[in-house]
């Protein structure tokens, strides 16, 4: 997205996502991009959103920007490393977010669902990009009858679209994984799915009425 439109679009901005954006840059912590994060905050004006699933909180700044903008989203995020939970629960404290956003230290794929009380409008993929179709199979049951489910960065740097070949075998299998799950999705009969090439890829899944 343009600088330009991007000053216009007026991102939430407060001390603590300042610092956080900081955080991000110093210390190579990957956070959502503007554009995706301004076309989430955009979904959730116009489907005011009551609750907020995300699988992946890093450091709490996708949560926290969705809190900021709606003033009645309640959230359950949940993250795998104990050094960004830490850091995402400060961020939510400074942000004075506890009473609305609930962290979950937890592997998403092991995390005891039965913490779950709720169905939720929206639920957000942005975990470890090879396990996503696990994630949705898991998480799919939770999703409210006109919710949406979003996931992120699904064409990875652009290396899930070039048919260049990847050097790195690592790199390799997890752009291949990439694939596969947005083929997978692409074809999921439960599921409607778009796909939009915007910041690192994102699609949105709405389930089909029987
Ligand atoms: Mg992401």
């Amino acid at each position: 997205m343009s600088e330009y439109f991007n000053n216009l679009n007026n991102l939430p901005n407060n001390k603590v996502i300042k610092e956080m954006r900081k955080y991000a840059i110093s210390n190579k912590i990957p956070i959502i991009n503007d554009e995706s994060l301004t076309y989430i905050l955009h979904l959730a004006e116009m489907k005011k959103p009551k609750r907020f699933l995300e699988i992946g909180t890093a450091i709490g700044f996708c949560s926290i920007n969705l809190a900021c903008a709606n003033s009645d989203i309640l959230i359950d995020t949940i993250e795998k490393s104990e050094e960004m939970y830490q850091e995402a629960l400060k961020n939510v404290k400074n942000a004075k977010l506890e009473n609305r956003i609930n962290i979950h230290l937890a592997d998403a794929l092991e995390f005891d669902t039965e913490k779950l009380d709720y169905k939720y409008d929206l639920i957000f993929i942005d975990a470890a990009k090879a396990q996503y179709i696990k994630f949705f199979e898991k998480y799919q049951g939770f999703l409210a009858e006109d919710g949406l489910i979003i996931s992120d960065n699904l064409l990875f740097h652009g290396l899930v679209a070039q048919d260049k070949k990847i050097e790195n075998k690592n790199l390799r299998s997890l752009v291949e994984k990439i694939r596969e799950y947005n083929l997978w999705l692409s074809k999921l009969k439960t599921f409607s799915t778009t796909f939009l090439d915007l910041g690192d890829g994102i699609a949105i899944s709405k389930k089909v009425k029987k």
